[in-house]
């Protein structure tokens, strides 16, 4: 990262605050920063008020070197920022004659007259800089203050408009910040290996220390649904060195984990298993209980030919149509057990005449059925089972069963990614 220069996100807006809107912005704009090695510090969320405003940016100007805020740069009564930044540090507001020509023109364009609340956005605070707005009637505020025996503190106002703001960003504030950070030109890269089959903290048992903060290049760890990615991050003076910062960790990482890992960037696990069909021209069936279809879900959108179809089977009686033998299963072990999920799949793969039949067992119910889901995969030579405790936050129980069965299968067809 970049240390010298340190960024803050704010944004404004009642509808924010309020959570009747998500702030993507705040995200977007700090990953560009982050792009450009600039680190953010701060996210700063703040209502359409006036002293929370001023407030906001007079902390912002004592604790980071940069500001970038969205939202309130509009016509009407709530649109503070202007007034805001211009109060916060005396700088009376000004009109800019060329930003009113400009609006007066984008009505006109459009064959309607300008409403008078609208000259407010020709308002700037002084010394300050327009940012054009080619398809908006907001345009922006560039700022730069001095500040004692420190680099200036430099503020770049944007409109809340997603659309307006991107691109506003990369026409005017992303070169400007790049410049601002120029003094050592820096790219940050990121690769994600994903990796499905232990739990997080095992996993980071088995790494040699590279989830250490100082690290270069730094490797983080998130879990989602079970699935682990672990992130590289590098910084260098431009992609191919980033690239060959990060490869002695990645080789590290794929020796540590061996198959664990699966696959890379967006991967999932059906995508593994999709790619490893297509290779053998082999193709899959799915009988599925516990896991609600999901992984037949997920395979439509990421196989083709390679599988075949399924069915959810959610209850005995289901169980009973489908599977030949079924009555003699469910009397001997009953539908918890590994010989109901072997029987489903070697019924599917009957069924579909598929060169792979997957069986996903239903939950357990109770203590007697010792809390786990069984998976079967019948194969050209032969059955695998695993069975996994009934175990998670109920959101992501049927993921995580659908999950299982795929990395059984993605297993059973050789391994790690290719
Ligand atoms: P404003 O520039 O404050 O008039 O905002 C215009 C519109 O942009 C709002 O009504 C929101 O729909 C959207 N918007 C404002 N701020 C954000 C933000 N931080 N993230 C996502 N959308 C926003
Ligand atoms: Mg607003």
């Amino acid at each position: 990262m970049n240390t010298d220069l340190h960024a803050e996100v704010i944004a404004i807006g009642d509808e924010l605050t309020s959570g009747q809107r998500l702030d993507t912005n705040s995200q977007w704009i700090s990953e560009r920063l982050g792009e450009m090695g600039v680190r953010t510090l701060f996210h700063t969320t703040v209502a359409d008020d006036l002293p929370s405003n001023i407030r906001a940016f007079q902390v912002a100007a004592d604790r980071v070197d940069l500001v970038v805020c969205t939202g309130g740069l509009g016509p009407t009564a709530d649109d503070l920022t202007r007034q805001a930044i211009a109060e916060a540090f005396d700088r009376p507001l000004q009109r800019d004659a060329d930003a009113l020509a400009h609006i007066q023109n984008l009505f006109a364009r459009r064959s309607r007259p300008m409403p008078e609340s609208n000259h407010v956005q020709a308002d700037f605070p002084a010394g300050s800089r327009v940012i054009p707005n080619p398809h908006g009637s907001a345009p922006g505020i560039d700022l730069s203050l001095d500040r004692p025996q420190r680099t200036p503190h430099r503020i770049f106002a944007l409109p809340g408009v997603p659309a307006e703001m991107r691109e506003m960003w990369f026409a005017t504030v992303g070169p400007a910040i790049s410049f601002l950070a120029s003094g050592s030109p820096r790219v940050i890269r990121h690769q994600r290996l994903k990796c499905f089959g232990v739990g997080e903290s095992d996993l980071e048992k088995m790494l040699p220390d590279l989830i250490r903060r100082g690290r270069t290049p730094t490797v983080g760890i998130t879990v989602s649904q079970a699935t682990i990615t672990l992130r590289v991050t590098a910084l260098a003076a431009d992609a191919s060195a980033c690239q060959e910062l990060m490869a002695p960790t990645l080789d590290t990482i794929r020796q540590c984990l061996g198959d664990l890992v699966f696959g890379e960037e967006d991967d999932e696990l059906q995508h593994a298993v999709a790619r490893k069909l297509r290779e053998r021209g082999e193709t899959l069936a799915v009988f599925d209980w516990g896991a609600g279809g999901l992984v037949a879900h997920w395979l439509s959108e990421a196989a083709s030919d390679e599988f075949l179809g399924g069915a959810v089977l959610r209850s005995d009686r289901a169980f009973l149509q489908r599977i030949d033998q079924g009555a003699e299963v469910l009397a001997s072990h009953g539908a918890h057990s590994r010989q109901a999920a072997e029987a489903m799949a070697r019924q599917v793969q009957e069924d579909f005449g598929a060169d792979w039949g997957l069986a996903i067992g239903p939950f357990p119910v109770d203590q007697q059925d010792q809390g786990d889901v069984h998976f079967a995969l019948a194969g050209p030579s032969g059955m695998a089972t695993t069975a996994s405790p009934y175990t998670g936050h109920p959101d992501i129980l049927l993921a995580k069963a659908a999950k299982q069965a795929l990395n059984l299968v993605r297993k059973k067809l050789g391994g790690s990614e290719g």
